[in-house]
């Protein structure tokens, strides 16, 4: 562990961040001996729903993840913009489970599955044998072909990329305020967004009201306000998932924040210096990846043969054709939603799919049930367009404006109270997001300094 990067969050928890797990056993031996062992793999939405359903079950459950925290994906724009920091959204798996006396946590990267000898193998060299194997292990995002452009363009998946992010916008404020040159001062306050999903949208509202508000006044030689941010969608709308009354309501209220929205047009290239377009290189600093993911690898562990996004096909019941007890839930599977096609990537699918495979777990644990099928209850697809506004679908009714974003503001602050039990914190966060303070806004991490020193940073700016 001497390498892992880390910081220590103001209530004590511990996060490691950029893992070397220490090292197992080969011979990994499970506690719960006797019990049937349920493996699970992943401690996203799903994995952690899944486990805490078994909780009464009458059997062990190893979580296995390669990192030691569980990471609230929703909210990872806001550590990217500087208005929360990683603790806020990030709690120990181990903490999550410590009451739950059936459960034991993992921190290994799997790397392979031997469905013949039932056991989970690691990147160490352990086996971890199941009786039951649960694959939850998300997804990450998908450059169609072109993994270069990731260095120049990362998306906004885990801690690292989103401190990444922000390091990189706020240190072209800094570099444009020391910048002669004109044309390189307005590349360096330029950032471009690639993708206009609901992550695309989030992003180039909030670092346009990061450079319009919050930024403002605190530079003397550039007006953080002249900051230019564009983002770039390859279809004919933004939001394409959304109804088109919604999606044009957000390409409103983006260009009301300032932010150049160009649709039907995809990149060609991504370089350090910029994005190439048909006809036209746009000079930019920071750019942010948000136009398609694709499933981990876990459709090649089991050797199944995935859909065009890599995901595991699964049964109505979650399970992996051909696999004897092997189920398969969250984003890296396509599972059959009401009308035959795939449910979306979304935490609401991935919470549901665990928690209702964990209850079918355990009464078969009991009973020697079937697991029954699985039934989407859609609670309602959101995305947020900068302070006061946002969107909500829910299927036949939509909302829009300031209720929809009290209302994202409400659910956000229950999750996180009851994701992190910190009520201080969320409402600390909200003062902040509403006053447009971005109290973390520090440059640290890959490229601004030692972990160490982040550490401290973070936590300074979590108390300020
Ligand atoms: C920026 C962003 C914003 C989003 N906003 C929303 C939103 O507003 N609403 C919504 O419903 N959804 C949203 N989502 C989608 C949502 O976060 C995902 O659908 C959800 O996280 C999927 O849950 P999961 O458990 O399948 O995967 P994850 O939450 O990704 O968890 C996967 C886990 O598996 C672990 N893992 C992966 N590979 C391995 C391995 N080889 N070995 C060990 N461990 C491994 C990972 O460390 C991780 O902990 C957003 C996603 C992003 C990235």
């Amino acid at each position: 562990m001497s390498n892992a990067s880390r910081w220590f969050p103001p209530s004590g928890r511990r996060i490691i961040a950029d893992t070397e797990a220490p090292k197992l056993p080969a011979s990994f031996t499970a506690t719960a001996p006797g019990r049937p062992r349920v493996v699970i793999i992943g401690g996203g939405f799903a994995g952690i729903a899944c486990a805490k359903a078994l909780a009464r079950a009458p059997v062990g459950v190893t979580l296995i993840d390669r990192n030691n925290y569980h990471l609230f994906q929703p909210l990872l724009y806001q550590v990217a913009t500087a208005a929360l920091s990683p603790a806020d959204i990030a709690e120990p798996i181990r903490k999550m489970l410590r009451r739950q006396r059936n459960a034991e946590v993992l921190m290994a990267e799997v790397t392979g599955i031997d469905t013949a000898a039932r056991a989970v193998l690691t990147a160490d060299g352990a086996r971890i044998g199941y009786d039951t194997l649960v694959i939850a292990t998300g997804s990450v995002y998908n450059y169609f072909g072109h993994d270069d452009w990731e260095g120049h363009a990362p998306g906004l998946k885990t801690i690292d990329n989103a401190r990444a992010i922000r390091t990189r916008v706020l240190t072209g404020f800094e570099c444009a305020e020391r910048e002669s040159d004109p044309a390189r001062r307005q590349a360096l306050m330029t950032s471009v967004v690639i993708g206009g999903g609901p992550t695309g949208v989030e992003m180039a509202g909030a670092i346009a009201e990061l450079a319009r508000h919050a930024l403002a006044r605190d530079f003397r030689h550039i007006d953080p306000r002249a900051a230019r941010v564009v983002l770039i969608e390859a279809g004919p709308r933004i939001l394409s998932a959304f109804p088109a009354p919604l999606s044009a309501y957000a390409l409103r209220r983006l260009e009301a924040l300032g932010v150049e929205v160009r649709t039907g047009e995809a990149v060609e290239d991504v370089t350090a210096d910029g994005v190439r377009l048909p006809g036209e290189f746009l000079a930019a600093n920071a750019m942010v990846w948000g136009a398609g993911i694709r499933a981990s690898p876990a459709a090649q562990w089991l050797d199944v043969t995935p859909d065009r996004a890599g995901r595991i096909p699964v049964s109505d019941r979650l399970e992996v054709a051909g696999q004897r007890q092997v189920f398969a839930i969250g984003d890296t599977v396509a599972a059959p939603g009401e009308n035959g096609a795939p449910l979306p990537g979304l935490a609401q699918v991935a919470k549901q799919q665990g928690e209702h495979l964990g209850r079918e777990l355990a009464r078969q644990a009991a009973c020697g049930d079937a697991v029954r099928p699985f039934a989407f209850r859609n609670r309602g697809n959101t995305a947020i367009i900068g302070r006061h506004a946002a969107v909500f679908d829910f299927g036949r009714r939509q909302m829009k404006g300031y209720p929809a974003w009290l209302l994202w503001a409400a659910v956000h602050i229950y999750l996180l109270v009851a994701f992190e039990q910190r009520v201080l914190v969320s409402i600390q966060w909200l003062w902040r997001y509403v006053t447009f303070q971005r109290g973390a806004r520090l440059i640290t991490g890959p490229e601004g300094g030692s972990e160490q020193s982040a550490g401290r940073s973070e936590r300074q700016a979590v108390r300020s």
